[in-house]
């Protein structure tokens, strides 16, 4: 079995840890604290698969054996969190990268037209020379996805991958529309939106479900 299905720029991480803790996070018995335990762990394996080509550098290292070859981070990646769900897949990201630059985007959904509205911007420096990963839960219509990414092009950034837990395949295609060269990781890829934009049968709303504001 693979642990990934590799698609033109959309990764879905086909992995059992992953499918079982998406599975114990959809399910509407699982209450804030350990839905937010869970979608950490999650987020640390999508990342690793995220990252698992960022560039290295050749290194001459000391063992206590004696001298030896080794790789090392060209340049730390940098991660932007899309407020406020995308908090919940943050930490899980630093577990294994905890070098990486932090930035934050604010953007929300307006609930009558969807559309994605600005409120905060706070980016790394040298976006231009890191691999930027940008995390939120859910990639629904994509409207919030394709804001952010358009606002992290113009701070720079060139290489850029989407991590989400679970994706629309409407969003997939909204995203590589807008933004041809952005690899999406998802951990699954639902039916589809249903009439208010949520991801049906999704997880209801991460953010919701993450901080309990329901
Ligand atoms: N945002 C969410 O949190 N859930 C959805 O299903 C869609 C967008």
């Amino acid at each position: 079995m693979t642990d990934r299905q590799t698609d033109d720029h959309l990764i879905i991480v086909d992995h059992a840890l992953v499918r079982h803790k998406l599975t114990l996070m959809r399910s509407v018995d699982t209450a804030p604290p350990l839905f937010r335990q869970l979608l950490r762990e999650t987020a640390a394996l999508l990342a690793y698969e995220a990252l698992a080509t960022l560039p290295t550098t050749s290194v001459q290292i000391e063992t206590p054996m004696g001298p030896a070859q080794g790789e090392r981070l060209a340049i730390d990646p940098a991660v932007v969190s899309i407020l406020r769900a995308g908090n919940g897949l943050l930490d899980g990201v630093l577990d294994v990268v905890p070098s990486a630059s932090v930035g934050f985007i604010g953007m929300y959904r307006d609930h009558d037209t969807l559309e994605a509205i600005e409120y905060y911007v706070k980016l790394p420096t040298g976006l231009a020379e890191r691999v930027t990963i940008v995390v939120d839960p859910m990639l629904a219509t994509a409207n919030t996805a394709i804001g952010s990414i358009t606002r992290m092009r113009e701070a720079g950034a060139d290489e850029i991958r989407f991590v989400c837990l679970v994706a629309a395949p409407e969003g997939i295609e909204r995203l590589h529309t807008a933004h041809p060269d952005v690899t999406i990781v998802t951990a699954a890829v639902d039916e589809g939106l249903n009439e208010v934009g949520y991801i049906m049968p999704g997880l209801g709303d991460a953010g919701d479900r993450i901080y309990g504001t329901v």
